[in-house]
């Protein structure tokens, strides 16, 4: 693995503060950021073909399509030019997506440079999105139900994805429970690594 660009996995259960942090990870670092969350709502917005198949599934609390995403991460991978790597936020979500990802960074003889996993209790999960919910207005953390689905759809889809790059010797866990100054200064102390 000769890397040029680095490719950090930022990754976290919903509502963890991925979006929080990723602004001052990206300056820092100077990298792409690319949330998939962000890029499906950019599409939703604009009403596209792929962005009124994606919404049933996303105001539902399900993933969509793994094709779907992969198909977003790699054109986004080839049409950014001028930074030093890319924060890639909830991609991937599943080992199917995972394994994707390694085998186009592998065709050009790279890899995911580590895995930034903030993690927090379930029950925080719950607060957080409701507060979200009153601030975002997004319709995925407006009801209980469909928030209750996305945590249940990351434990089983996404979680796994710890061992994954445990496996790899890739994954850092930071402690995503304090202020946002604090967390901030902990992923910071890890990142300064590579
Ligand atoms: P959160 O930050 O709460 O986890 P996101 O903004 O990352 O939410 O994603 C919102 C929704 O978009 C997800 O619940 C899912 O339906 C869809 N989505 C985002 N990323 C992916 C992905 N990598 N694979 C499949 N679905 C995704």
């Amino acid at each position: 693995m000769t890397n040029h660009m680095k490719y950090y996995v930022l990754f976290g259960p919903p509502g963890a503060g991925k979006g929080t942090q990723a602004g001052s990870m990206v300056e820092r670092y100077h990298l792409c950021h690319l949330s998939t969350g962000e890029l499906l709502r950019s599409e939703i917005a604009a009403g596209t073909e792929l962005g009124k198949q994606a919404k049933a599934l996303i105001d539902a609390g399900n993933l969509v399509p793994d094709e779907v995403v992969e198909g977003m991460i790699e054109s986004k991978f080839r049409s950014t030019k001028g930074v030093d790597g890319f924060l890639l936020d909830g991609f991937p979500r599943t080992i199917a997506q995972a394994e994707a990802l390694d085998s186009m960074l592998a065709k050009s003889g790279e890899g995911v440079t580590a895995c930034v996993s903030l993690m927090i209790p379930d029950a925080l999960i719950h607060e957080r999105i409701a507060h979200r919910a009153t601030i975002e207005g997004r319709a995925d953390d407006a009801r209980p139900e469909i928030v209750e689905n996305r945590i249940k759809t990351y434990h089983a889809k996404t979680e796994p994805l710890i061992a994954y790059y445990r496996k790899a010797g890739k994954y850092h866990e930071i402690d995503g429970v304090g202020s946002i100054d604090a967390v901030r200064e902990r992923i910071f102390s890890v990142m300064d690594q590579f």
